[in-house]
């Protein structure tokens, strides 16, 4: 099978790699397997890629430990963020492809998967300027003593990635780790492999040497459990559910007790206080879960309204929700496409009838959108109880629920009420009621009158089952330095 296809979009024309991109060249397989990736508006085949296995994981790794321990180690931390930065660039020049893609192999409006793009330029740009600031500490202990501190690169570095935001989270993982002088394995998700590819494509136009960033396409139990379980990876960084970001943990336990972050599910509270200006509030609610189709791990799922505003918040969401428009990622229009995978489809369909089934009520939706390709209603769930599985569980597409609460206690109770904490909002006038509520929340963010704000420089991660470290921001740099304290001793020897 060929390593390269010409693919036309409706908006664009261009050529996709689709080898599995080690030491800087696009290679097949060492089992010579192929897998087609799905277009879920149509679900058609959009093109064969190359499967990696654990032996090409092997491969990578060998390729990214050369290039840690030869010429990467040898490259400037300023040569490093030039390198960076230049890669922003090539992003932000091929937008309009990438957009395509992400809108072809994942479904998202290409109106949004061009803020995805800015926003994977924007991060990769921003450790770009981090790499030649990495600093250690001298320690002054006495004397006779000189101490310092060096922040050093982890090594090899092994990333598996969801198909959410295939782009985006590309660019989180990879950004961090080589402003760090880390070099990177990455297995990009089953469902979405090609904008890694072609970004791919790009990091050897940029200058990058060889083995420094390695893309394997493949599955989960095989070449994503490869990376996990290998004993010269020295770390970890997962993105996805919480059920195999256990397994994760377990083999970096078992195998070579690698360092781990995890930023895995969420079920997150959307807090409306009846004080709250009510035209925003629902413009914020209804981006907090129809964003993305719902596919967020910080998805606005529970929205807990005050009972004296309840039923105008419901009639007046229901409204809101009805406008979203749902069609082709194509169409300059639409704010909702078709969900990722004929899988994930039925998963939230089922989801949708064990609502109905455990005696749920639907405002609005409940339905697949039209009879062709994985699209879904917007659907809102209301006289629920805590204890329901649509309640309860991440559901990952464009459903929520919506819950009354008589005061701040009983929402900070209802609230917490969940094994996840990745997310939450808070919808007032009231700043005391706003910080209150804030810190009270177990959660990795809390956003106050908006939803999903995500930013690069800001930190985002969960507490609880929710995850395990920090990414985004200067915190992600963390997670791929170890520090080595350095003690010279100044004086005669005291013994
Ligand atoms: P998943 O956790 O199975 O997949 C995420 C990534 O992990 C993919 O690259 C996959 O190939 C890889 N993977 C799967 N099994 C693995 C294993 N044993 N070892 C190593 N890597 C492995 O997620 P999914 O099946 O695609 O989606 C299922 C649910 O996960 C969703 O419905 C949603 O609830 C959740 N999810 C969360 C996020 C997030 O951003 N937190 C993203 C995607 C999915």
């Amino acid at each position: 099978m060929a390593l390269f296809q010409t693919i036309k979009t409706p908006t664009v024309t261009y050529e996709q790699p689709l080898g599995l991109f080690i030491n800087n060249e696009f290679v097949k397989g060492i089992e010579g397997k192929t897998f087609t990736t799905v277009n879920p508006h149509d679900e058609n085949t959009i093109a064969s890629v190359h499967e990696g296995t654990a032996a090409d994981v092997d491969v990578a790794v060998k390729a990214a430990r050369q290039a840690f321990n030869g010429p990467w180690s040898k490259v400037t931390p300023t040569e490093r963020g030039r390198l960076l930065t230049k890669l922003a660039d090539l992003l932000e020049r091929d937008i309009d492809i990438l957009a395509a893609i992400e809108a072809l192999d994942n479904g998202k409006a290409v109106s949004m998967a061009k803020i995805d793009v800015t926003n994977s330029a924007g991060c990769i740009r921003y450790y770009g300027g981090w790499a030649d600031k990495i600093y250690g500490q001298t320690i002054d202990t006495d004397s006779q003593n000189f101490t310092y501190t060096r922040h050093e690169p982890v090594g090899v570095c092994g990333q598996i990635i969801p198909w959410n935001f295939p782009l985006m989270m590309w660019a989180w993982k990879i950004g961090p780790a080589i402003a760090t002088g880390n070099t990177v394995v990455m297995k990009t998700a089953e469902q979405t492999p090609l904008s890694a590819l072609f970004a791919a494509k790009l990091v050897k136009e940029a200058g990058f040497p060889p083995g420094v960033i390695n893309i394997i396409s493949g599955f989960g139990n095989t070449a994503g459990a490869a990376v996990s379980a290998h004993m010269d990876i020295d770390k970890v960084a997962f993105t996805g559910s919480t059920l195999v970001g256990r397994t994760i943990m377990q083999a970096a336990a078992k195998s070579n007790l690698k360092k781990v972050t995890l930023e895995l599910g969420g079920k997150s509270p959307n807090i409306v206080f009846p004080d709250a200006n009510l035209d925003d509030a629902i413009g914020w609610v209804n981006f907090g879960i129809y964003f993305n189709h719902g596919q967020c791990c910080c998805a606005g799922s529970r929205i807990l309204v005050h009972e004296s505003i309840y039923d105008q918040f419901l009639s007046r969401f229901k409204q809101r929700a009805e406008q979203n428009i749902v069609g082709d990622p194509f169409h300059p229009q639409t704010f909702q496409g078709p969900q990722v995978s004929q899988r994930q489809f039925e998963r939230i369909m089922e989801y949708i009838s064990t609502g109905k089934n455990d005696g749920a009520t639907v405002v609005t939706g409940g339905a697949r959108h039209g009879d062709q390709g994985y699209y879904i209603q917007p659907t809102i769930f209301s006289d629920v109880n805590e204890n329901m599985k649509i309640v309860k569980e991440e559901i990952f597409g464009p459903v929520c629920t919506v819950q009354k609460f008589k005061d701040e206690d009983d929402v900070i109770r209802i609230a917490n009420n969940s094994n996840y904490g990745l997310a939450a909002a808070v919808h007032t006038t009231n700043l005391n009621t706003a910080l209150r509520v804030s810190n009270a929340i177990k959660a990795g963010t809390v956003w106050v009158n908006n939803y999903n704000m995500l930013h690069y420089q800001v930190p985002f991660g969960g507490v609880k089952e929710s995850g395990l470290g920090r990414e985004l921001g200067s915190y992600a740099l963390e997670n791929y330095t170890q520090i080595k304290a350095v003690r010279v001793y100044l004086g005669n020897v005291p013994f």
